[in-house]
């Protein structure tokens, strides 16, 4: 895991990632919370997608950007691997960003594609003590996860 004060500190592609995270939070649907995620991924092959989250009356069925963007990939591009994912929230002023750390359902969807994909995800996200935070992978930010493998039993 590795940390950063500045989001110039990190890689040239983190970078752009969240740069694209940031541009897709332009488009999330969030009358409700107010809340505008976005999330960028890149593919093997380079190309990038991106989703922003959509909030529905029925809260419930509120989808959070990376679950857009993972599905979005594996729907038109299913036999390239993700390498790497950046999420970033607007606040209000939807200029600056905020802490945005994904939550435990999208680390668990996460999980699933780094499972099948048999590599490692990088995931970046800005933290809420203001650092940025460069994950090697998803299984190291989710921890006693549960899989597959739990259902041999
Ligand atoms: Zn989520």
């Amino acid at each position: 895991m590795e940390y950063f004060n500045h989001l110039e500190e990190l890689d040239a592609e983190s970078k752009y990632l969240v740069h694209k995270s940031k541009e897709a939070a332009a488009h999330a649907y969030a009358p409700y919370s107010k809340f505008c995620v976005g999330s960028a991924l890149i593919l093997e092959d380079g190309s990038i997608i991106t989703g922003a989250n959509q909030e529905n009356a029925s809260y419930p069925l509120c989808m959070c950007a990376e679950r857009v963007a993972l599905y979005t990939a594996a729907s038109l591009h299913p036999e390239k691997k993700i390498l790497k994912l950046a999420i970033s929230a607007h606040k209000k002023n939807h200029k600056d960003l905020t802490s945005a750390t994904s939550c435990g359902a999208c680390r668990q969807v996460m999980l699933e594609f780094e499972t099948r994909q048999k590599k490692p995800i990088e995931v970046i996200m800005l933290g809420s003590d203001k650092k940025w935070i460069k994950a090697p992978s998803v299984a190291s930010i989710l921890p006693f996860s549960f899989s597959k493998v739990d259902l041999d039993f």
